[in-house]
């Protein structure tokens, strides 16, 4: 079996470590002998999208975002047709701004998004920002999971139709609501750095499942191999109970 991930805006998108997540993808999948390919696309670089299993793209500043907001329109047919075809989208912070209508930056200039959803991102009232840790509890395909991560974005994502799960500790996706995140049973978007899946290895699970079913329609999440998450759960344990949700 194998996993083919494309990593969207590598050189661009990569805050507070999101490029963990492709790290720990890769370790899972050849810990278990499933064989993974993670292509890189940044700026005007063809590609066809739908060949892979997994898309990814990662947080940036507002700077970040505006530099390839151009490049990532020009590909809307291509990332829909991936999603059409069962491709996975994993998206963090400034990576799943862009996948909605449209975001408001800092300096209040509107960057339009993919509106593949019909959320949209403004900005907090005099630079505001959510910063801090965060958990939440989700429930994922019938799974259900607590997550814990990092934020930091001064955008406020309102109108989420489906969100990923509800706050448990912090902001998710605006000051008040108490939501985070969008999740559709194909795209996965968290405001979680962190970076989210080595903090979160059953999440990571769960994004390999979702990606290998593209061509494995018939393949159940715990069909894969049990790893030992001995010391990641232990980390996650000890925050938990830091932020008073676990005693
Ligand atoms: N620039 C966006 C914001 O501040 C996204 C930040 C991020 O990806 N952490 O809301």
């Amino acid at each position: 079996m194998d996993l083919k991930i494309c990593w969207l805006y590598h050189d661009i998108m990569d805050l507070y470590g999101d490029k963990g997540n492709m790290l720990v993808l890769r370790k899972r999948c050849e810990d278990r002998g499933i064989q993974v390919i993670i292509d890189t696309l940044s700026i005007g670089q063809e590609c066809d999208l739908s060949s892979y299993d997994i898309l990814f793209l990662g947080g940036g500043a507002d700077k970040e975002q505006m530099i390839l907001i151009s490049d990532l329109l020009a590909r809307k047919d291509n990332i829909q047709k991936a999603m059409e075809e069962g491709s996975f989208v994993l998206l963090i912070c400034g990576g799943y701004q862009l996948f909605g209508q449209y975001y408001i930056n800092a300096h209040h200039e509107k960057i339009e998004g993919l509106k593949f959803f019909d959320y949209y991102t403004d900005t907090g009232e005099n630079g505001r920002r959510c910063i801090g840790d965060i958990a939440i509890s989700c429930d994922l395909d019938g799974n259900t999971y607590t997550v814990v991560g990092f934020e930091n974005h001064g955008g406020q994502t309102k109108n989420v139709n489906s969100t990923l799960g509800k706050v448990l500790h912090g902001f998710g996706n605006s000051f008040e609501g108490k939501q985070e995140g969008f999740y559709n049973g194909k795209v996965l978007a968290t405001y979680m750095h962190g970076p989210l899946l080595p903090k979160n290895p059953e999440i990571a699970d769960f994004v390999i499942y979702k990606g290998l079913k593209k061509r494995n329609p018939n393949i159940r999440l715990q069909d894969l191999q049990p790893l030992d998450d001995t010391l990641e759960l232990k980390a996650k344990q000890a925050m938990l109970k830091r932020l008073n949700i676990l005693k």
